[in-house]
């Protein structure tokens, strides 16, 4: 199993350790609003929708759209971040409604296209962390 170096692990918090333990299994899970039925990303202890705070945590299919990319080409978070660069980010619009901010797993062979169909792919960092980053959607529906 090839790791992944990350200059900067997430730090779980009270109200994201449920997504960060999905990851774990190499789930993503989206929390949902059982008042106003939202779906949204990322953990909050509220609804942004309607403050509800009758909460529940649901597998994501994995499977979304590229919004947008970018190629990272500056350590702009501190010069530990230089043996990571370049690196893609893309911001992911995921069949359930939300939009989500990743990393880019496709390889610099393929980089990401406006519209183009991805899926999660859980890579596996230092200290034994999970990470959800996307790639292409080979097996995408036609
Ligand atoms: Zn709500």
């Amino acid at each position: 199993m090839e790791t992944h170096y990350i200059a900067e692990l997430p730090q779980p918090t009270l109200d994201s350790q449920a997504f960060w333990d999905g990851c774990q299994r190499q789930q993503l899970l989206l929390q949902h609003c059982g008042s106003c039925r939202h779906v949204f990303y990322y953990a909050r202890r509220l609804c942004p929708a309607c403050g509800s705070s009758e909460l529940s945590w649901q597998a994501s299919s994995g499977r979304g759209t590229v919004y947008s990319a970018s190629q990272v080409q500056v350590a702009f978070q501190g010069p530990h971040w230089q043996s990571q660069l370049p690196y893609t980010v893309v911001l992911v619009d995921l069949e359930e409604g939300p939009r989500m901010l990743s990393r880019w797993a496709g390889g610099p062979e393929h980089r990401p296209q406006m519209g183009q169909r991805v899926r999660v792919r859980f890579v596996q960092a230092q200290e034994g962390q999970w990470l959800p980053f996307f790639e292409p959607d080979e097996g995408q529906r036609a």
